[in-house]
């Protein structure tokens, strides 16, 4: 089915174009745009990890939110800025400005129809930066519109305290978190006898992949397997764990930026 992990009756493109039309209330109405990457994950998970997590994550919080606050989940954006990935086979990468104008388009669209709240829901690390610059864009093009660049990890604050140390701080890619996640999600596509336990060896304690103080890096350069983590770790039971946290929190997220008003709009 095109709706996926999205509850039907909160999957924008089954309505037509007069139910848009006449929706109640739609300028606080909530459309939430799901973004991934077809991408390497090693040699136990699917290229589809990013945009399975975005949508896995965001329809499980659509079923818990309560209905009386409006959001509809646009079709999933699959393809995203994945050229850290470049040399793994399977990586399907746009530009940052292809990815940029594709976003530009969707939001003026949203913005015609009449909406004024639009989240975008990332789930792939390589691209947060370009969804910033798209908010702000859109935003000081028109002031009355509210964007949420958000990515999809941030509310896990408890999933956190499944992962050890080591794996907080280095886990970033196909580790633990996201093969716990997608073994409750898609298992079947989960090859768990390939899963690999590999951190990059980095001679300094200030500079990170993504910390405060970070670097450019390609994957080719800090891992062989394709993996920043230990999946090793990995478990269905962790990961349904990880999705009903992630959900709960965005419920809370969602419904705040259902509240939210804009200064002096
Ligand atoms: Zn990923």
């Amino acid at each position: 089915m095109i709706h996926g992990w999205i509850p039907p009756q909160r999957f924008f493109a089954y309505l037509t174009w007069r139910e848009i039309a006449t929706l109640a209330e739609k300028e606080n109405t909530i459309i939430i745009q799901p973004l991934g990457a077809i991408e390497q994950h090693g040699y136990h998970l699917p290229l589809i990890v990013d945009a399975a997590i975005s949508q896995g994550v965001l329809g499980k919080a659509l079923s818990l939110l309560p209905p009386e606050i409006p959001a509809f989940a646009l079709p999933t954006i699959y393809y995203g800025k994945s050229n850290e990935h470049d040399g793994f086979p399977g990586t399907i990468s746009i530009s940052g400005q292809t990815l940029y104008n594709l976003l530009m388009e969707v939001g003026k669209s949203i913005y015609k129809a009449g909406f004024r709240k639009w989240i975008l829901f990332n789930s792939h690390g390589g691209q947060p930066q370009v969804l910033e610059i798209v908010a702000r864009d859109l935003h000081q093009l028109y002031p009355d519109f509210a964007i949420f660049p958000f990515f999809t990890w941030r509310v896990a604050t408890v999933t956190n305290e499944l992962l050890t140390p080591i794996e907080r701080e280095w886990g970033i890619h196909g580790g633990d978190a996201e093969t716990s996640l997608m073994l409750a999600l898609l298992p079947e596509w989960v090859k768990m006898e390939l899963a690999v336990r590999e951190y990059p060896s980095i001679a300094s304690t200030m500079l990170s992949l993504e910390g405060k103080f970070p670097f450019a890096w390609l994957t080719r350069e800090i891992s062989k397997s394709g993996v920043i983590g230990d999946a090793t770790m990995a478990s269905r039971e962790k990961g349904e764990k990880i999705l009903s946290d992630l959900a709960t929190g965005w419920v809370k997220v969602i419904t705040e930026v259902y509240h939210f008003r804009l200064g002096n709009s």
